[in-house]
């Protein structure tokens, strides 16, 4: 009766009064799963063709990679994550072995630091295989920490030629400064596990710290919703593309935070429509004043 119930929903994400909240694909693969019941791609984790070797892919390769699943969407949005090495994703090539606290170290968007060669040949590859589809490609950093660190990034993208750039929050310092950063970019995308990881100073791969991980924490949707506010001020776009937008029981309440789209793997998503279909607006917006109590 329950798969039942979720195959009746079809078609874009709406709570019961049609309220639009995008219902987009977390990928990480050369499986795209194009064709899936979602309306695009909202984090391609690109670490696939970086991990277990002992170099990087070469442009070709990352072109052709990132073609293949563009071909996937066409005429839809797919969001392009840039490598984010260190931490729990290491690289021989990019992540130095001596740190004493990798998830505070050179990882993500810092990496760019040290082998800025990296950052750039991934964009012109992105940028390469976006001009031969007719996918929506729009491309993000991960573990942006500052309204200058958006800026680099934003300035990297668009002379690599890619139009619609953005950034991750998922460090408290750049959930406190959303309107700055986001005056950088064109749209955000909210990393909740890291973000619950860096705000509660709990490491996201231990499962004994659960309940300080849960995403229905209120210090966690307090900076959604600043965020989500710095975003429906200046008009753009704000997503989640952690794990809490995998969750049916806090679709609702996220979409009430005022979050424009959720993103999350694919078995996740006709429970999420559903969940959010059994709601008005005015009920999410009233979920989401509890939950932040
Ligand atoms: C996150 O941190 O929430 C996120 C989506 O990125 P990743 O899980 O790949 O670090
Ligand atoms: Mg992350």
């Amino acid at each position: 009766a329950r798969a039942r119930e979720l195959a009746a929903h079809t078609g874009p994400g709406r709570t019961a009064d049609d309220h639009p909240v995008a219902l987009l694909l977390n990928i990480g693969s050369g499986d795209p799963g194009g064709s899936v019941d979602a309306e695009g791609v909202g984090l391609f984790r690109t670490e696939f063709l970086f991990l277990d070797r002992t170099q990087a892919p070469t442009y070709e390769e990352q072109r052709t990679a990132y073609g293949a699943v563009f071909a996937q969407y066409p005429g839809r949005p797919v969001t392009v994550r840039t490598l984010d090495a260190g931490a729990d994703k290491p690289l021989p090539f990019a992540t130095a072995a001596d740190e004493p606290n990798p998830a505070l170290g050179v990882r993500g968007y810092r990496t760019a630091r040290r082998h800025p060669d990296l950052l750039k040949a991934q964009l012109d590859a992105i940028a390469a295989a976006a001009a031969e589809h007719t996918a929506k490609v729009r491309v993000m950093a991960p573990m942006i920490a500052t309204p200058d660190e958006a800026a680099d990034f934003a300035a990297a993208a668009r002379a690599a030629g890619l139009t619609d750039v953005g950034v991750m929050i998922e460090i408290p310092a750049a959930a406190l400064r959303a309107p700055a950063l986001l005056a950088e970019v064109d749209f955000a995308s909210i990393g909740t596990n890291d973000l619950s990881q860096y705000t509660f100073a709990a490491d996201r791969m231990l499962g004994d710290l659960g309940d300080l991980l849960d995403p229905a924490q209120p210090a966690l949707l307090t900076l959604v919703h600043m965020v989500a506010r710095a975003g429906a001020t200046v008009g753009k776009p704000v997503g989640i593309c952690g794990e809490a937008a995998a969750d049916p029981g806090l679709a609702p309440v996220l979409a009430g935070l005022g979050v424009t789209s959720l993103s999350m793997s694919a078995p996740a998503v006709p429970a999420v429509r559903a969940a959010l279909r059994t709601r008005t607006f005015a009920d999410c917006t009233d979920l989401a004043a509890r939950a932040l109590k």
